[in-house]
């Protein structure tokens, strides 16, 4: 039945992701082309993407580079599933080209469509391998308060941002998940001691916290996190789905922070959004007995149609030579830099409580007295975007292609509307 008291809403047939439907109704902006660090919506606006979108398109948009090979593979083959005796020629490559490229030595590669798709493998990874050792109580999953893995049914589960975990039942969607401080090193240790190592599987991290609201981690927590899971045989799982290839300029952040994960789930800055592609990469530890050339040697019973599709693997394969023939890891590192300062320019303004900025990562985070989501909202009839994240944050993280000049112009266009709003 129709409520009378609240009229149902009407638009496009398409329902919007994580969206409260009667607030974007109306003022919903569809994007119709992009060139390069700019998207163009359907009714002419020209907006410089000071998100890179969800912190995708790190070589900026409408690439004629990673159309060619796209079409030049859908030519040879689109794809060819990877189930049992099966594999595609542009997956195995791909394969021997990110263990190359992993900081985990001798590493074995899982792929699949994307971000939360590699955290449903990690986690159901990280469990099957605890079973498969005849530890079967180690089930547990801990992930950080605050954090984002993704919104399929683990990424949903171990949700550290609590709205996102409401509302599925009185448990969450996976059994036996846990937060800990994202921030207190000692905190952790307490919980971990609280539930017992011989109950947990595995703890989630990202290496810095993205939708979170940009938090960069605090000294000593990382490696904190490393020798936790060490002294209590843990699997550690590092979320580099924001931040690997490239947004920290190093491949990854675990190389920054100098950690040793069990598993590292990726996506995005593998194909810079061209093509739905995500997966993990196991360390030896994981792989090793799902190797074995026994009859009792388990079967990681995982995949899906598009694990590893050719045409995906294909367009990784070219957008990772980008990367290198543009020296775009370089070019970020400098990015960073030049955020940093002018983040910090910021910092003095009425209206701003902090800022923070790791790799090509900023966020900006207000005072009470003004709103993120008001301020982005001002920022697009500019013609920037940005986007509001917890913690009243503004984020930035534009693609690597951005020029100094672009950066400069989104500061200033940020200090402007800072000022006007406040
Ligand atoms: N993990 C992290 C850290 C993310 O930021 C995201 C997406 O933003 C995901 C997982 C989920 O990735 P996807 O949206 O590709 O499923």
């Amino acid at each position: 039945m129709v409520n009378e008291a609240h009229p149902v809403l009407t638009g496009p047939a398409l329902w919007s992701a994580q969206a409260h439907m009667p607030s974007v109704l109306g003022r919903q902006i569809i994007i119709e082309r992009a060139q390069g660090s700019y998207v163009f919506t359907a009714d002419g606006q020209r907006l410089f993407d000071g998100t890179a979108g969800l912190w995708h398109a790190n070589v900026g948009h409408s690439r004629p580079e990673l159309a060619e090979a796209a079409y030049t593979q859908m030519q040879r083959v689109e794809t060819y599933h990877i189930f049992g005796r099966y594999l595609n020629d542009r997956a195995v490559e791909l394969g021997e080209v990110l263990a190359g490229l992993s900081p985990i030595a001798n590493p074995k590669v899982i792929l699949n469509s994307g971000g939360s798709d590699a955290i449903d493998v990690a986690c159901k990874l990280a469990r099957r391998h605890w079973q498969a050792e005849g530890r079967r109580t180690k089930t547990a999953i801990l992930s950080r308060e605050f954090a984002y893995h993704g919104l399929h049914a683990y990424g949903t589960s171990i949700a550290g941002l609590q709205f996102n975990r409401d509302g599925y039942g009185t448990e969450s969607l996976v059994p036996e998940t846990a937060r800990v401080s994202a921030y207190d090193i000692n905190a952790v240790e307490q919980t971990v001691l609280e539930i017992g190592a011989s109950n947990i599987a595995a703890i989630v991290a990202e290496p810095i916290q993205g939708t979170g609201g940009v938090n960069p981690p605090l000294p000593g927590y990382l490696e904190g996190l490393q020798r936790i899971c060490r002294e209590n045989d843990i699997l550690l799982i590092a979320d580099e789905v924001i931040t690997g290839f490239g947004r920290m300029g190093e491949m990854f952040a675990t190389e920054r922070y100098g950690l040793q994960p069990d598993l590292i789930t990726f996506a995005k800055g593998i194909t810079s959004g061209y093509a739905p592609l995500g997966g993990v990469l196991v360390s030896p530890r994981v792989w090793e007995r799902f190797y074995r050339d026994t009859d009792e040697t388990p079967v990681f019973r995982h995949g899906a149609t598009y694990a590893g599709h050719a045409t995906a693997c294909a367009v990784a394969l070219r957008h990772l030579d980008l990367l290198e023939e543009e020296k775009l890891l370089p070019r970020v590192k400098e990015l960073e830099g030049a955020l940093t300062e002018g983040l910090k320019s910021l910092d003095g303004l009425a209206g701003v409580a902090e800022t923070r900025v790791a790799g090509l990562l900023g966020g900006i985070s207000l005072r009470e007295d003004l709103s993120a989501e008001a301020l982005t909202d001002a920022l697009i009839k500019d013609g920037f975007i940005t986007r509001p994240l917890r913690g009243n944050t503004v984020q930035v993280s534009p693609p690597f292609i951005t020029t100094n000049e672009e950066l400069r112009e989104l500061v200033g266009a940020i200090e402007a509307a800072v000022v006007a709003q406040h």
